[in-house]
């Protein structure tokens, strides 16, 4: 069963120059990119700064407008969908953002960013009703319920991030888009927040996208993990076997900085050279070529083929599955 459909989406933005503003090129944000997530499922989308993933996650929810593609959700068009129907698909879609200090408006007390939904919704009737509810959310999140009628300020990054959870869960979602949602915090708070998402998916059944630059942060959360270069989705795999058993030279390019839980089986480091080119020049062929350690001749020229290496793993590169160079083993 699938809960959120994505076919071919693209993302592209105009690049203006001149005083006739006239298009003069296109970067290419989000392109061609499909998936689905079913009830209860967290895909991880993981690749460097710049990719599309933040793009991608954001052009679901329409905070962004797609330029082309398809995205249902529970089967419904969210890209025909407008005023009351688009409301109510949002209600059931939602979005943690990255920086817990720029997401909360610091004029608003607890109480009315989290209860603002159910208020817009016409979910609680009067004020108390409404400080009720909140407080209930802020157990869920486990924070003080006492903290109800306090602001932004008065509160650290991780339990600015709880406020946020607190308030995509509000309208009790099927589905929420994490963009980043532990890229700001310290590591030892974002295993505390990762584990409060899952717990909260296990509580609630929903489905996550969740949006990281780092595979570790997504490894424990994840059920499937899309990895993103340029626009596109260069691998996508069950989180176990892509761990163990990656086919793009991406992929095992950015596992290859993951640290192990065993030390003394070490894998080569696979050190990436240069920046991510640019979305607005992408290299043709492969646009991975550049800085892939085994490119050959014709990737420079010719688009890889997706290729299949069993059910729901599949990569783009003109390697065959036994040609990739060395997968690794879990650790
Ligand atoms: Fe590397 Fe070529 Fe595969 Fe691209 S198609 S990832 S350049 S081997």
């Amino acid at each position: 069963m699938t809960l959120l459909s994505v076919r071919n989406l693209r993302k592209h933005f105009p690049v203006r120059k001149g005083v006739l503003a006239r298009v003069v090129a296109q970067v290419k944000a989000v392109d061609d990119v499909s998936f689905d997530i079913a009830p209860g499922e967290t895909l991880g989308l993981v690749g460097e700064s710049g990719c599309g993933k933040t793009t991608a996650g954001r052009s679901l929810l329409r905070l962004i407008e797609p330029t082309s593609g398809e995205v249902r959700f529970r089967g419904e068009d969210v890209r025909a969908a407008s005023g009351s129907k688009l409301r109510s698909l949002r209600r059931h879609m939602q979005i943690i953002f990255q920086d817990p200090y720029a997401s909360l408006n610091p004029r608003m007390s607890v109480a009315d960013i989290v209860g603002e939904g159910l208020r817009v919704h016409g979910l609680v009737k009067g004020r108390r009703e409404l400080e009720d509810a909140v407080r209930d959310l802020l157990l869920k999140v486990r924070l003080d319920p006492a903290y109800v009628n306090r602001y932004p300020h008065e509160f650290s990054g991780g339990q600015r991030q709880r406020i946020g959870i607190a308030r995509a869960l509000s309208l009790r979602p099927d589905f929420i888009v994490c963009d980043e949602a532990v890229s700001a915090l310290d590591v030892s708070i974002q295993a505390q927040i990762i584990n409060l998402l899952m717990d909260l998916r296990d509580e609630f059944g929903m489905a996550y996208l969740f949006v990281a630059h780092d595979l570790s942060v997504v490894r424990h959360i994840s059920h499937r993990v899309a990895v993103m270069y340029l626009g596109k989705i260069v691998e996508s795999a069950p989180t176990a076997e892509l761990f163990a058993e990656p086919k793009h030279p991406y992929t095992q390019a950015l596992l290859s900085a993951v640290p192990r839980a065993d030390p003394t089986r070490r894998a080569e480091r696979v050190l990436l050279e240069g920046d991510v080119p640019s979305p607005l020049r992408p290299p043709p062929g492969c646009a991975f070529h550049t800085r892939c350690p085994v490119a050959m001749a014709h990737c420079r020229t010719e688009v890889p083929p997706e290729r299949r290496v069993s059910d729901g793993h599949t990569y783009m590169c003109h390697l065959e599955p036994h040609e990739a160079p060395g997968g690794r083993s879990t650790g």
